[in-house]
């Protein structure tokens, strides 16, 4: 992995105390590849220097048309999954979003901070709403999610939220709203930054590189799933979109006029801690280069499956971890709430 210049206060607060960081993933379909290299890892390496709060945001997964049994079998997996890639109760609290009451609690006193024209703007909103079929089709929590998801950062006074970059635009919202409400109400809410990878902070999709990797994606074909088996990860990174470039250099880091090929080598270079440029160097061909990209994510997958069957063989225990993390966030979240109440002029 690249090493980005590291700021001091990304490993301490100015108070000399460890930063605290929050992150959610929605259990809207099976997790991807894109939501390991772009969430997970850095997920992962914050345990080491902050105090974490990770959580399956399940209420994100119902603001489009969802069955309950399949969400609650995703929301099952998606659960396991962050523990198989190495997210350890030890050092982290992990928690269900629906099993912490302040949540929702909080979301409402936002939706009383954020302004219609701004919840108009969001590109997802945008997105998945003429995915939901029109503006009559749309859930109405689907135009208020992004509130939801500031309320889910704020409650926990977080420094950092390492998310990948499709966030962004949610993230400046959280913030708006915090300073919004520290400003109109008394400063209640830590304002948090952005924490996208280095590489890979947008994993695209393999049959179509315009558009991110999404794991609630129409066609299954350019996305790779955390549990495909060798044999699906190779036929997907085979059949990927590159050019008809086949000049000496048509292997070679261009996101605007290559967007397939650098995909696939920042998806390399994500997976191997090596930067594009290099992976390039190494590459002669595209079919080196599709070589090159099915041994590195085949490696990635490897060990994150073998946990996970090991871990879903007892489904008690990974049950016990998350209903402890929610014990926690109840007890993190109610003064967090109970001061919003208190300074909006409730209670
Ligand atoms: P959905 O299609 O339902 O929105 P998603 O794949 O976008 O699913 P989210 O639950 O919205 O996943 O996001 C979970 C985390 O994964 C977020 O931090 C998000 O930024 C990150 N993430 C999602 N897709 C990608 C991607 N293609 N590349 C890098 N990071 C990603
Ligand atoms: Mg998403």
């Amino acid at each position: 992995m690249q090493h980005q210049p590291e700021h001091p206060s990304r490993h301490q607060t100015p108070g000399g105390r460890p930063p605290r960081k929050l992150s959610l993933i929605t259990p809207s379909g099976r997790l991807t590849l894109g939501n390991h290299l772009g969430a997970l890892r850095g997920m992962v390496a914050a345990q080491d220097h902050a105090t974490c709060f990770f959580g399956v945001s399940d209420l994100h997964a119902m603001t489009t048309a969802h069955d309950p049994a399949e969400l609650r079998e995703r929301s099952r997996e998606v659960a396991t999954l962050m523990l198989a890639c190495g997210l350890d109760p030890e050092r982290a609290t992990l928690f269900r979003q629906s099993e912490v009451p302040a949540h929702t609690g909080l979301a409402y006193l936002l939706e009383c901070t954020a302004l219609t024209g701004e919840l108009s703007r969001m590109i997802q909103f945008k997105e998945k709403r003429r995915q939901a079929g029109g503006a009559t089709g749309a859930r109405a929590s689907l135009f208020t999610y992004p509130v939801l998801m500031a309320a889910d950062i704020l409650l926990y006074r977080p420094e950092a939220v390492p998310v990948g970059d499709d966030q962004r635009q949610h993230v400046e919202l959280t913030r708006d709203l915090a300073l919004r409400f520290n400003r109109s109400y008394g400063p209640v809410f830590t304002v948090p930054e952005i924490e996208v990878p280095p590489v890979a902070a947008r994993l695209r999709d393999l049959a179509d590189p315009t558009r991110k990797m999404s794991k609630s994606a129409v066609s299954d074909a350019g996305v790779i799933r955390l549990l495909d088996d060798p044999a699906t990860v190779r036929r997907k990174i085979g059949r990927a979109v590159t050019d008809s470039d086949t000049g000496p250099d048509a292997v070679r880091h261009d996101p605007v006029a290559k967007p397939g090929v650098s995909n696939l080598l920042e998806l390399v270079a994500a997976c191997t801690g090596s930067s594009p440029e290099a992976v390039a160097g190494g590459a002669p061909t595209y079919g080196a280069l599709k070589k090159l990209a099915t041994d590195a994510v085949v490696s990635v997958l490897e060990p994150v499956q073998r946990r996970y069957g090991e871990l879903a063989r007892d489904p008690g225990a990974v049950e016990e971890v998350y209903a402890a993390g929610a014990r926690r966030c109840v007890e993190e979240t109610g003064p967090v709430l109970y001061a919003a109440r208190a300074a909006i002029g409730l209670g």
